[in-house]
């Protein structure tokens, strides 16, 4: 525990480029063992602070949409992916003077933007085009994060490829694995020879999208490196990996203070942060963040469950909704107004979706060095709030 998240402003993000660098260290381990190329999916995290550190580890950025490619180009380089299910007529210029990778989700985007880049490429940019396939096969189970659910609109259809159509196509693209592992690709990529194995040889690249836990603790590497290498090998393709989580996993915290204690039939904490605005998966995936110490006592608390240990909290945001709660914990002690907390895991699927719901401060933002100092990479204030509104 680092004595710094005393002295820091809150609430805040701190992404703590220890755990930054052992994650990209294994995905680098996995592109050199194997040749895959690995992608950061800037829609996990786009903190650019870290950008020139993360390029000097991963092959370049992937987006989902025009902006975040831009950023992608802007701040670390390298290469630079696009996916959108479809692309917005007046974006798709910029984004064929930006992208090198561009992957289209229907045959009809296909044919309407084919010509257009032609002619860059005419013109001498350099640029990749692939389609995004639906296997038809996932294993997630919350439909909102199933790319296969029956219906899905993400991907294309075995019934509905047309091979005919695939001059210009270098690639093709799945993603259908959310916080998964190896083995679970292994049956997607099962799925997806089974349904367009034929056309993966016409191709150079293959690209296995992301949801990838590789720096999980239990993840089986040599799984995935095996996937990786019999496609390279089978169909002499280029495989590109594109994780957005698992380059940022545990690789930060949100620190928070306690404003009140209210009892009204369950004993409530009321936190300067809010999980409407500044960790909206808390509430959406829905998921409970791990909260493991107390930072003003400068000691482990290991908060538990609701009743686990001797004083339970349901812990609550400043905001007027209702059900802006992030969990029940309970603590060794009582808690106190100015107390902080800190919660794990919040460099994630966090800054990149927070908002100013009922005027909400940003949450600052910090990166804590190796060596345990702790930096303000930025600070927001009325007028990021102000600017967004008319
Ligand atoms: C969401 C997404 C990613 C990144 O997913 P993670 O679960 O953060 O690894 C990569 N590619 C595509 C197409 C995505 O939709």
């Amino acid at each position: 525990m680092n004595q710094n998240y005393k002295a820091c402003m809150t609430p805040c993000y701190i992404v703590q480029e220890a755990a930054l660098q052992h994650n990209l260290e294994i995905l680098k381990g996995v592109s050199e063992r194997t040749g895959c190329k690995i992608l950061l999916a800037q829609k996990a995290f786009s903190m650019f602070a870290e950008y020139p550190m993360i390029g000097k580890y991963l092959s370049g950025t992937t987006a989902s949409g025009l902006y975040e490619a831009r950023l992608g180009r802007e701040e670390m380089g390298g290469e630079v992916h696009v996916f959108m299910p479809a692309y917005p007529e007046a974006q798709f210029d910029e984004l064929l003077t930006i992208s090198d990778h561009i992957v289209f989700n229907s045959f009809s985007q296909w044919r309407k933007y084919r010509g257009r880049v032609m002619e860059a490429k005419a013109a001498g940019r350099e640029i990749s085009c692939g389609l995004r396939i639906n296997p038809e096969y996932a294993e997630v189970e919350t439909d909102i994060y199933n790319p296969c659910a029956p219906g899905s609109r993400l991907g294309i259809t075995c019934d509905a490829f047309c091979p005919d159509e695939l001059e210009g196509i270098d690639g093709l693209h799945f993603h259908a694995l959310c916080e998964q592992g190896a083995e679970v690709l292994e049956r997607v990529l099962a799925a997806a020879r089974e349904r367009f194995g034929e056309w993966f040889g016409r191709m150079k690249w293959i690209n296995f999208g992301g949801g990838h836990h590789i720096t999980k603790p239990d993840y089986n590497i040599p799984v995935l490196e095996r996937c990786v290498k019999q496609i390279q090998e089978a169909y002499n393709v280029q495989v590109y990996l594109e994780p957005g989580e698992a380059v940022a996993l545990d690789a930060g915290v949100l620190v928070a203070q306690v404003l009140d204690i209210v009892d009204n039939g369950i004993k409530t904490a009321i936190l300067d942060t809010s999980a409407a605005c500044h960790m909206p998966d808390v509430l959406e995936m829905p998921y409970r963040p791990p909260l493991s110490y107390d930072a003003a006592e400068g000691v482990l608390t290991a908060a538990g469950r609701a009743g686990e240990q001797a004083y339970t909290y349901r812990l609550g945001g400043p905001t007027c909704l209702a059900g802006d709660i992030i969990g029940d914990y309970s603590f060794d002690h009582e808690l106190q107004p100015g107390e902080r907390l800190v919660f794990g895991d919040m460099a994630i699927y966090s800054m990149v979706k927070n908002n100013t719901f009922n005027g909400m401060p940003l949450p600052a933002i910090y990166r804590e060095t190796p060596e345990g100092e702790l930096i303000l990479v930025k600070q927001f204030g009325y007028r990021d709030f102000k600017e967004r509104l008319s």
